[in-house]
């Protein structure tokens, strides 16, 4: 035994379920190359999977770029043969060189788990379906055609039922005729269903409101790529009449988790399993914690344990009534998002979030965590009182620091993304160990 306990009391899963992630578990322990140093923690088939995954490490990203494409495929498999027939590809994720990890894709798997995230919203099975137009409005780097010196055609943009609003990955340098262009657009192709990054679209919506702009509402807006922040949700909301929903996924795991017609998230419990590793109560355990994603029924690759990096807090019973899995009232945001207070606790991206958000004429901001007692807030704020806005701002993050915290603000007239298109709310320039928040009850095995 490895006395290593697993997040599952209170978590209902049927009976299907617990055999998807029993098949996972020995699909990887027995036949997948990347796991076989992971075989002798493996307490065995005695104890069911939960308790299993529990003994097992977590799976880094540094793993998956260890061990290559090719280590996560199943024993049995011909990678040559598929990739040279068109049955998968290998696609390398967006980011830096030193983060860069290339996967086996296989598009099927990524479609099943997608349809199946939709179940999970009420707004998004009505909307789905019958090969429905979308306008996707993210950074051209992760989705689309990339142009940053000119501008392509609304055709050199669309890709069969897919219109890409934007060539340009920086809305922070965006004009106002590529923002009429995108308004325009979506008045012209009338999409059932809009996927953005929230930043974007909550850039692209303050100016359809700044210029009372008539846009027609899809039946639903998915924000996914980033965590969305509340101003986000605030500012589309006052220009578009569509419910929105948050989806949650990598391009490692698939869909995760997806936001239902209540505001909650749910797991994805078709395509995945989530171990969930609470905090202690220090920093917020056990209701925040990190997750750790088992995928399942993917037959180019075994992926157990991975570690997408990112903090979530649970929620109770969803009003919706869906009940499988994990239910969560929020992504908080990466650990790379994490910062602490001078006393020592940390701090997620979501509480940032929640306190900014009570900012009247807060437009958008960034936090960065300069020292372990100082930090440095840069706002857009609305063009009246300005400077009250940012006392307020700075005020609202004194009570969430405390007494001994102090923090610099600086107006801004915008932010820019970090490529390839990503915006950081909030970060510290010395990293969190998000290892050592972990109750270590519940903290991965090392190997
Ligand atoms: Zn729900």
């Amino acid at each position: 035994m490895s006395g290593k306990a697993s997040f599952v009391r209170g978590v209902a899963y049927g009976a299907a379920y617990v055999e998807r992630c029993r098949c996972a578990l020995e699909e990887a322990l027995g036949a997948t190359p990347a796991y076989e140093a992971w075989r002798r923690l493996d307490p065995g088939p005695t104890l069911g999977p939960f308790d299993r995954l529990a003994a097992l490490p977590a799976l880094t990203k540094d793993d998956l770029r260890a061990h290559g494409p090719r280590g996560f495929v199943p024993h049995g498999r011909d990678l040559a043969a598929a990739l040279h027939s068109g049955e998968v590809s290998l696609v390398a994720t967006s980011g830096t060189t030193s983060d860069q990890v290339t996967n086996v894709w296989y598009q099927p798997w990524w479609d099943a788990s997608e349809a199946a995230s939709w179940e999970l919203n009420a707004h998004a099975r009505a909307a789905a379906g019958n090969s429905h137009r979308e306008a996707i409005l993210t950074s051209p780097w992760c989705a689309g055609v990339p142009c940053e010196d000119g501008y392509l055609t609304r055709e050199q943009r669309t890709l069969g039922r897919f219109l890409y609003l934007t060539e340009r990955s920086d809305p922070s340098t965006w004009s106002e005729a590529l923002m009429d262009r995108m308004v325009e657009e979506i008045n012209a192709f009338r999409p059932a269903v809009l996927e953005a990054n929230p930043s974007f679209l909550a850039r692209l919506s303050r100016h359809i409101a700044a210029k009372r702009l008539r846009v027609c509402s899809p039946g639903l807006i998915v924000l996914t790529y980033e965590n969305p922040s509340l101003l986000h949700y605030r500012q589309i909301g006052r220009v578009f009449d569509a419910p929105v929903a948050s989806s949650y996924g990598s391009t490692e795991a698939g869909y995760v988790f997806m936001e239902c017609e209540a505001g909650r998230l749910h797991q994805v419990t078709a395509s995945c399993h989530v171990d969930f590793l609470p905090f202690t109560s220090e920093h917020g355990g056990p209701a925040v914690g990190r997750i750790l994603v088992t995928t399942f029924g993917n037959p180019w690759r075994a992926l157990v344990r991975f570690d997408t990096g990112d903090v979530v807090r649970l929620d109770g019973p969803c009003p919706c009534g869906r009940s499988e899995g994990l239910t969560l009232a929020a992504v908080e945001g990466r650990t790379v998002n994490l910062t602490v207070t001078p006393e020592g606790r940390v701090v997620t991206q979501g509480e940032v979030d929640r306190a900014l958000a009570q900012v009247p004429g807060l437009v958008e901001y960034q936090l960065v965590q300069v020292e372990p007692a100082a930090y440095h807030l840069r706002c857009v704020a609305e063009a009246d009182d300005a400077r009250e806005t940012l006392d307020a701002a700075s005020e609202a993050l004194r009570a969430v620091y405390g007494d001994h915290a102090s923090v610099l603000g600086e107006l801004a007239t915008a932010i820019a993304p970090a490529p390839p298109g990503k915006y950081r709310l909030a970060r510290a320039l010395k990293l969190v160990d998000a290892d050592a928040l972990l109750d270590t009850a519940y903290a991965p095995a090392a190997l």
